[in-house]
């Protein structure tokens, strides 16, 4: 739909001006948000043929275009399906390139709701599920089999940050026939850009960081040029659109992504690095910070880092998590991330079969949202003291 081009301008500039142009509208800045299920013929020729740029509401409306369009300028895809939520923006893929006696490779660091579609849905279906260690690189050949389809990625991996070396992965899993997907959902495409590296479909929780105010669910998956018509078949099989409104918040959203994930960063970092010299602590899981086992793959492949990591409490067990989780008073406790506002979750990893690392203590997640530093990090304090008596 744009015909303005942006390709080779700033990453600011893409974001303020991605998807729509406002000369298709009238001039108004953005794109209206269409409600639609019904879409007009002129004529019975037309209609028969089918052959107008809309047909039905479940098949794209010119706000589900204008979101799209601005992801595939981030992303370098070729297209991009909205989705109702990032778990579908998982599965959507998943079932599009699966069949029953196939073989897929998962990243054993892997969101918990992704492993739970695949030992459940895709076992069901007759799909052979195996979870590979997120540090395996270019090993992962040893694990390729004639009937595997599928290599799914995430990195950093969720809760415990495992960095992949994804044009490793990507080369070998290609070199083995199978396409390479990536949940990116941490990284944003502002920070990272799959298909540059090798990856066949990119995935987002848009709900996250694109959204930003813990108040909408969305997905978005790009595809490049080989896997885009398989992908958007299957999303039209499926009928799984998302709706206008929501469509519409998550394209409003990446107008200031850039700077509120700067500032996620920044805040991050800083709260990361004072967490590190804390006595209570016994180590952070942030992929930015040179203490991080996957910190130099980080720094060759991404370009920046986003507001979301883990810290090890120095021994203790569930009784000083909780009190840790207890005594915050800024931090929220609750599920899902990329919003203004700072989260803490305790960490559960009994879900893993490979990956099963050796941490100290238990694991708290945070998510610093876009409050003052020195405010987040007195709470956390609060939260440490609290833990250390328990
Ligand atoms: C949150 C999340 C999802 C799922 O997004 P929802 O919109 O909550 O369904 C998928 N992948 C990752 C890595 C996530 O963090």
């Amino acid at each position: 739909m744009t015909t303005r081009d942006f390709k080779n301008k700033g990453i600011h500039t893409r974001l303020a001006h991605g998807g729509n142009d406002p000369r298709d509208f009238h001039g108004f800045v953005n794109p209206p948000v269409v409600h639609a299920s019904t879409v007009l013929f002129p004529d019975a020729a037309t209609m028969a043929a089918r052959n107008q740029k809309y047909t039905y509401g479940t098949r794209g409306t010119p706000t589900s275009d204008a979101l799209a369009a601005a992801i595939d300028d981030l992303e370098g895809s070729a297209g991009t399906i909205i989705v109702p939520s990032g778990l579908a923006a998982v599965t959507i893929p998943l079932l599009a390139f699966l069949s029953a006696g196939d073989h897929v490779l998962i990243v054993d660091s892997v969101y918990h709701p992704t492993r739970n579609f695949a030992d459940t849905m895709l076992a069901r279906l007759g799909v052979e599920v195996q979870y590979y260690e997120p540090t395996i690189g270019a090993g992962i050949s040893g694990l390729m089999k004639p009937n595997t389809k599928v290599v799914f990625t995430e990195s950093p991996g969720s809760n415990t940050f495992e960095m992949q070396d994804i044009p490793a992965v990507a080369r070998a899993a290609r070199e083995g026939g199978a396409v390479v997907m990536m949940d990116n959902t941490w990284a944003t495409p502002v920070y990272f850009r799959p298909l540059e590296h090798g990856v066949d479909i990119s995935i987002h929780a848009a709900t996250k960081y694109p959204a930003g105010h813990s108040d909408v669910l969305l997905g978005t998956v790009s595809a490049n040029e080989r896997s885009w018509k398989k992908l958007h078949e299957t999303h039209i099989t499926m009928g799984c659109c998302a709706a206008p409104d929501d469509v519409y918040q998550v394209l409003r959203g990446l107008r200031t992504m850039g700077v509120r994930l700067e500032r996620h960063e920044k805040n991050a970092l800083e709260i990361a690095r004072w967490l590190e010299r804390q006595e209570g602590v016994a180590r952070v899981l942030h992929p930015a910070l040179e203490s991080f086992p996957g910190h130099e793959l980080w720094k060759r492949d991404f370009g920046g880092s986003s507001g979301i990591f883990s810290f090890v409490l120095k021994g203790g067990g569930e009784k000083e998590a909780h009190a840790f989780l207890d005594a915050l008073e800024i931090f929220g406790l609750g599920y899902s991330w990329g919003g203004y506002e700072s989260l803490a979750v305790n960490v559960f990893l009994g879900d893993r079969t490979v990956a099963k690392g050796d941490y100290e203590g238990p694991i708290i997640r945070l998510q610093i949202g876009l409050e003052n530093p020195e405010d987040i990090i007195a709470d956390i304090a609060r939260g440490l003291a609290a833990a250390k008596v328990a």
